[in-house]
């Protein structure tokens, strides 16, 4: 059964969102879930479609059981160049990258959920610019990998990032992996994320709504400063119409814009209790992945990237144990 409170009790909480857990699941074939894979996609050739707008998902992506090659092989492998082959505006400091993987049956080589290392070093640098980025592109995935990128203003890779044009190159090195996602590896999974937080949470939702054989239920909590900085909400969205029995969101804002029917404020530890699954259940997990302050006072901070530390903030004082909880 899905948690108590996620979908009964949280329900005033969550007026942002259309439907809910009452209305029955649409069937496999809905409109939505096909606008344009149409009949490959109930061939199998679309299992790992998505219904995310993005029409090239699912003309490439990899049939399952198909062998693949990935692009990302890890161990000595060093780094790989990649050339950028788009480039979208998403808001006031967000793009999407979309970068070629050599070639075009490639698959990126990223189990869920993993990220991926980028290298930069400036005409006038003394030393290369390393930062990690979490893919968005599914793991069957072929030909490209789209990274989702907030530029801060001092920061010399976003900034990089943003200033590149189609056709340059950027290093690659990978896979890093983070936590490794089976199917139905949980009955329920809470995800807290703030700002571009929401990338690896996006890799999980993805896999686990591509996959018609998950049954895993999914509970959102989504802080950002305002309604434009919301990544991916159009996408989410359309998980939420189509998975209203295993999907729910809850979107907080710091400045919230008169009329927001959401949360506003911090992500408290009161909307937690109301929407998270309980830490009773057994086979539960929470995600959490954003900035330090918000790791510090849902989670408490990763020590580094290899030992998660113990576990304080909201959760801890929630009840939960530190098993229940991973810290992108
Ligand atoms: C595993 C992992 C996956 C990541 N995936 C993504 C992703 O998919 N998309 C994405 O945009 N970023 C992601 N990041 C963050 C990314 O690696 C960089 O830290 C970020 O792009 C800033 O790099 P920079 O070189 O431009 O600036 P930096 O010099 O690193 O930072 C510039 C300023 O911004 C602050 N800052 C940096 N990161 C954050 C943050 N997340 N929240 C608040 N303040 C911050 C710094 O404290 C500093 O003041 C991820 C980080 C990790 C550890």
């Amino acid at each position: 059964m899905f948690a108590r409170s996620a979908f009964r009790a949280a329900q005033p909480l969550r007026t942002c969102v259309r439907h809910y857990a009452t209305e029955s699941a649409p069937k496999s074939g809905s409109s939505m879930l096909l606008p344009v894979a149409g009949a490959a996609a109930v061939a199998g050739a679309g299992y790992y479609y998505f219904a995310g707008g993005e029409g090239a998902v699912a003309k490439g992506t990899q049939a399952a059981g198909a062998a693949v090659k990935p692009a990302f092989t890890g161990g000595d492998q060093g780094f790989v160049s990649l050339k950028l082959a788009e480039v979208e505006t998403v808001n006031h400091n967000t793009k999407r990258f979309r970068f070629e993987l050599p070639e075009s049956d490639h698959v990126s080589g990223l189990h869920i959920a993993s990220a991926i290392l980028t290298k930069f070093k400036g005409p006038n640098d003394e030393k290369a610019t390393l930062r990690p980025y979490t893919p968005i592109s599914d793991e069957g995935q072929q030909g490209f990998l789209d990274l989702l990128v907030k530029k801060y203003p001092d920061g010399p890779m976003s900034t990089h990032l943003h200033n590149m044009v189609p056709g340059q190159r950027l290093d690659f090195k990978g896979p890093l992996p983070k936590y490794a996602w089976s199917e139905n590896k949980h009955e329920h999974i809470g995800l807290i994320a703030g700002g571009t937080g929401i990338t690896p949470m996006y890799q999980l939702l993805r896999t686990i709504f591509n996959n018609p054989k998950e049954k895993t239920k999914v509970t959102l909590v989504f802080g950002n400063v305002t309604e434009d900085d919301i990544l991916l909400k159009k996408e989410l969205a359309e998980l939420e119409n189509t998975y209203p029995q295993r999907f729910r969101a809850f979107y907080v804002l710091d400045k919230a814009p008169k009329g927001w029917t959401g949360n506003s404020g911090f992500i408290t530890k009161d909307l937690l209790k109301t929407v998270l699954p309980e830490s009773k259940n057994e086979n539960i997990k929470l995600f959490v992945c954003g900035p330090p302050g918000l790791m510090k006072a849902i989670s408490g901070n990763k020590v580094s990237p290899k030992d998660q530390g113990e576990l304080s903030g909201a959760l801890k004082d929630l009840g939960y144990s530190k098993e229940q909880v991973y810290k992108f």
